[in-house]
């Protein structure tokens, strides 16, 4: 084998790669998890998702949210938002969201896409956050019944947000209801929904359809699933088209059992609750660090991100200690800071699989050079 080949083929060697901070689906997934996919693989099981796997997680699911849901297991969070504003909204439609949204930027075009064309409106907030003055606005720029014009559709939100931000229970309530006095579904895109559940300390009910969510995208693969995600309806109704959409978009497994079976253990016994804690209390721990080494932490750590201003020297001294993390440009900092010429933003994302010794190795590089 040829000596550079080899080399690259060593890092494989280390499944956990030190310093990894540029996001956290860069982790595994939970051992518990795993555990499950290999005791689910005996026997046979009933396919597309008519198995008892599924039935289980289904049914854990409203026990969860204290309500009877409608739940649909898919692979990506791109599947989960984009199908489920696609039962919200209509192609004449328009979705509100946060300008820095995942759905605005980071899906491709799927929600058009399955929206069968809805437009996206995109709408500023500071600290990742729609203001529900933003949303009036939008709503009255968007009035019903105007012909030349895509018709409000749907509303969505993301907990916690691209800027790591949370919303309270009341500011997801107000939204909520500035939405549905316009006949306008809501969406929540919980890609980090246990990250902020875990920090708000609120119950999944009060997060979601007590604060006024409709459909929530329920993310899971961030935070220690291989790739399993639920879009869960809170209303039944809304969801009797999504079975025909799912399928139609390539996201009913035939072996739906793996789906269901990552699910029940992700939810057994507040395993994924305990996996957000450790990453929010990484990221606490990331952000203390740092704060002290002299870095400015504008928007604070509000879950499991934190996004720091650094020295470009202390940068370029984590760079080279193999540190992972993404330059984020001066987004989110819009009316809350700047960033200057000799500094960057980095956005850095602690997951349950972070250690301490990492996060304390990364702060520590980071203090030297900037002293
Ligand atoms: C990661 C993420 C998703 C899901 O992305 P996929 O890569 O499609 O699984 C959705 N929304 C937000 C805010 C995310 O961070």
């Amino acid at each position: 084998m040829r000596p550079h080949r080899a080399k690259r083929l060593s890092r494989f060697r280390h499944p956990v790669r030190l310093m990894f901070f540029a996001s956290d689906n860069a982790s595994g997934a939970s051992p518990k998890v795993l555990a499950a996919l290999v005791a689910a693989n005996g026997g046979a099981a009933t396919p597309y998702g008519a198995d008892d796997y599924t039935a289980g997680a289904e049914a854990a699911l409203s026990q969860l949210f204290e309500r009877d849901c409608a739940v649909f297991l898919v692979t990506t969070g791109t599947a989960a938002n984009a199908l489920a504003l696609a039962s919200l909204c209509p192609p004449w439609g328009a979705v509100f969201c946060h300008r820095d949204a995942h759905v605005m930027d980071d899906e491709c075009g799927a929600p058009e896409f399955f929206t069968a064309g809805a437009k996206l409106v995109a709408l500023r907030g500071q600290r990742g956050k729609l203001p529900a003055a933003g949303l009036e606005g939008a709503l009255r720029n968007y009035p019903r019944g105007v012909i030349k014009q895509v018709q409000p559709g749907a509303l969505t939100i993301t907990q916690a947000t691209e800027s790591g931000t949370l919303y309270s229970l009341a500011e997801i309530r107000a939204l909520a209801d500035l939405a549905h006095a316009a006949g306008v579904g809501v969406h929540m895109d919980g890609a980090r929904f246990a990250n902020a559940l875990a920090a708000l300390g609120a119950s999944p009910a009060e997060m979601s359809w007590k604060a006024g969510v409709d459909v929530l995208s329920f993310g899971a693969s961030k935070n220690g699933t291989l790739f399993c995600e639920a879009v869960v309806f809170f209303d039944k109704a809304m969801a009797a088209d999504f079975a025909y959409r799912r399928k139609r978009g390539g996201h009913t497994l035939s072996k739906g059992r793996y789906l269901g079976a990552q699910m029940l253990a992700y939810l057994d016994n507040g395993h994924w609750l305990d996996l957000a804690r450790h990453a929010n209390a990484m990221a606490r721990r990331l952000a203390d660090g740092l704060a002290a080494a002299g870095a400015r932490i504008p928007l604070g750590c509000e879950a499991n991100e934190v996004f720091a201003i650094v020295p470009r020297v202390a940068e370029a001294a984590l760079k080279a200690a193999g540190a992972r993390y993404y330059d984020w440009g001066a987004r989110g900092m819009e009316g809350v800071d700047r960033v200057a010429g000799d500094e960057i933003q980095l956005r850095l994302v602690a997951s349950f699989q972070t250690t301490s010794e990492e996060v304390d190795r990364f702060v520590e590089i980071a203090r030297l050079a900037a002293a």
